[in-house]
């Protein structure tokens, strides 16, 4: 699904991703893990283009992301992403939320786009919610109504940046049991996460990045129980 082929990016005089290489296959799920300022962030932002790669390749279901005559606005389309802060437009009602870019980007009719969007809204516990405007929800429901509202485009890869960091810790719980559920439904997935207990039940392979270099690629099982570097054992101490 995803072939990424020695990818750089700088800021400036900044390496911060020094030639990642990594191949995802259709309906892996992966838990990106590191310490601050690894590169996590920007590694995800590659995937759909909201940086430009330095160097290197990236190619999403055939399609190679790196050569400058892609279709941005198509690949977004086709690659989701969720974010910390959910980025929910806070003048739109729930529902309008969700069929903006389906209704405007994708020409799909008003009526169909909120049928799918009120599946959706039943999928992710929060049907009753439709009319509501985001300042009404709590931190937990904003997340869940920002992941119905990247399903409604139909992607085909969801990437998502610290989905649970700023929610107060009474909320993680149901916006991990969402992603878990969409892990177990075949989407292809990459997820920055602290939360290292999900990443070892929902992942299929852990990724841990330190000083943007991809430092392990393991199963949950092989790194949770002895990761291969220094670095990631010292993380590990840290967070576990
Ligand atoms: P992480 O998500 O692992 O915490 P990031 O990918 O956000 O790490 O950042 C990696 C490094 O790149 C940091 O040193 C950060 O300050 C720097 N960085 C990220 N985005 C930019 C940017 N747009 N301009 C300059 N430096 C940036
Ligand atoms: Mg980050």
């Amino acid at each position: 699904m995803i072939k990424v082929e020695n990818v750089t990016k700088s800021f400036g005089k900044l390496e911060v991703l020094r030639g990642i290489s990594t191949t995802v296959e259709r309906g892996e799920v992966v838990a990106i893990i590191g310490p601050s300022g690894s590169g996590k962030s920007t590694f995800l932002r590659c995937l759909n283009l909201l940086e430009v790669p330095t160097g290197g390749t990236i190619v999403v279901d055939g399609v190679e992301l790196t050569d400058p005559k892609t279709d941005i606005t198509r690949i977004r389309q086709r690659i989701g992403m969720v974010f910390q802060h959910f980025h929910l437009f806070p003048h739109l009602t729930v529902m309008d939320n969700l069929i903006f870019a389906p209704t405007r980007v994708k020409g799909i009719a008003k009526a169909e786009a909120r049928d799918k969007g009120m599946k959706l809204l039943e999928r992710v516990g929060l049907a009753d919610k439709a009319d509501v405007y985001p300042s009404k929800l709590s931190g937990g429901q904003k997340q869940r109504v920002a992941i119905a509202r990247c399903l409604m485009m139909d992607p085909d890869v969801v990437l998502f940046d610290e989905p649970t960091s700023a929610l107060d810790p009474e909320m993680v719980k149901e916006v991990l049991a969402v992603i878990r559920d969409l892990a177990h439904s075949g989407l292809t997935m990459l997820i920055v996460t602290h939360e290292m207990k999900f990443a070892r039940e929902a992942a299929d392979t852990i990724y841990f990045l330190d000083g943007g270099v991809l430092l392990e690629r393991s199963s949950p099982e092989a790194f949770f129980a002895k990761p291969q570097t220094e670095r990631a054992a010292r993380f590990l101490e840290q967070v576990l």
